[in-house]
């Protein structure tokens, strides 16, 4: 990202300088699907994608955004009357961080925001996510609103679960905010807390964009949450995380049959997250091949959100190099994208199968990025940053 070229065009735009800047990455879950709304594990790094902020404070309360993603928009509203839904998707964004930083009692006026983002949009690699937490961040900065980021992060669920209708888990913002560079994060997201696994030097990152396109996921996604909820309650229990296999199967009769099999993959996958930690801390491809494959079977067989096209990618990346790589579903799933993990020296090889492959099967043109992984939230404050607009 050209920040430079950024500042000159908030100055264009705006006819005046930004104030600061923040910056948040998008990531790529390693391992544990759909447990983070469920109080499970995770295991996530960041990207070195990010969405950057540009902003100034303004002198009134309305709120002016632009994205260079959407040229040529602008999103304008005012914090003095009730924050409603506007007629843009990405307008809905910003107008979802101010929603609930005003219903959390943080106070903060109008500014003018230029967003800039070279994530993959609709990837599932969780460009909402470092949308929410770098506007966050930008509101934090601006108005010193004294915010740590796990308290950014939590906002920015509640700005895509209350105003942007879409039931999410925290791992998403979690890790947007939090991350650091050349680790994944295993994620405990019943108490937050973090441990950090160094990415062994040996080992790629490949994030393959399936390309399909997702369609009215949201209810789907939301669906499996209420599945999931039913699950446990029917366990008596608070979430799944409280639930063990046996639990499962001794109330399986209370229960749907897709409340069973979204409960058997959430309680499965915990137990695989935990295994998978071990395994990358002590450079174990061929046990993280393993907990992946069948990682990604109970979330095509169970959690029933994979598509053939990301089904595809992964049986093409373990023909090309069974137990040396770890491939499954990553994200929100109906589509976005696969992660692979190998040897850098395979990578060639993963990229030449998939595109003589991918386009051959399945109509349609695979992007492949190796990851970085990178910093969490980053907020630079500029010297004009006092003596302007206050
Ligand atoms: P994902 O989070 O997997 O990328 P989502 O559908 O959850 O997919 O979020 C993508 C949406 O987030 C986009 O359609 C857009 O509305 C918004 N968004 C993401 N990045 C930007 C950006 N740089 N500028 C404006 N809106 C963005
Ligand atoms: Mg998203």
């Amino acid at each position: 990202m050209n920040i430079e070229k950024l500042l000159v065009q908030f100055e264009s735009l705006f006819s005046n300088s930004a104030e600061g800047i923040s910056s948040a990455p998008g990531r790529v879950n390693l391992i544990g699907e759909f447990t983070d709304y469920n109080d499970g594990y995770v295991l996530p790094c960041a990207l070195q994608f990010r969405t950057y902020v540009a902003y100034r404070r303004r002198n009134d309360n309305l709120v002016m955004a632009y994205s260079t993603n959407y040229p040529g928009e602008c999103e304008a509203f005012e914090l003095d009357s009730p924050i409603t839904h506007g007629t843009s998707h990405w307008g809905n964004y910003v107008r979802a961080i101010a929603y609930v930083y005003q219903h959390s009692k943080h106070q903060f006026g109008g500014l003018d925001i230029l967003i800039s983002s070279n994530v993959p949009q609709g990837a599932g690699l969780s460009s909402s996510a470092a949308l929410e937490v770098s506007l966050g961040g930008a509101l934090n900065q601006a108005f010193d609103l004294q915010l740590n980021s796990e308290q950014i992060a939590l906002l920015g669920q509640q700005a895509e679960n209350d105003f942007m209708n879409c039931q999410c888990g925290i791992m998403d913002q979690l890790v947007s905010a939090k991350a650091s560079h050349n680790n994944a994060l295993l994620i405990d997201c019943m108490s937050l807390s973090i441990q950090h696994y160094p990415i062994p030097a040996n080992l790629a990152l490949v994030v393959i964009n399936s390309n399909f396109p997702r369609k009215l996921v949201e209810s789907e996604y939301n669906q499996r949450r209420i599945d999931c909820m039913n699950a446990a309650a029917k366990m008596g229990v608070k979430t799944l995380r409280q639930a063990s296999l046996d639990d499962l199967y001794s109330a399986r009769d209370n229960m749907s049959m897709n409340e069973f099999k979204r409960a058997r993959h959430v309680i499965s996958e915990n137990q695989r997250v935990l295994q998978a930690a071990k395994a990358l801390q002590h450079d174990e491809l061929s046990k993280l091949s393993e907990l992946m494959r069948e990682s990604h079977r109970s979330l095509r067989e169970d959690f029933e959100v994979t598509v053939p096209a990301t089904d595809g990618l992964v049986e093409i990346c373990h023909h090309t190099l069974g137990k040396d790589c770890a491939t499954r579903m990553t994200g929100g799933g109906f589509g976005g994208a696969v992660i692979c993990i190998c040897h850098h020296e395979n990578v060639p090889k993963i990229v030449d199968a998939i595109s003589s492959q991918y386009l051959e099967k399945f109509g349609l043109e695979e992007t492949i990025y190796v990851a970085n992984a990178a910093e969490g939230l980053v907020s630079t404050l500029f010297e004009n940053h006092k003596t302007l607009a206050e």
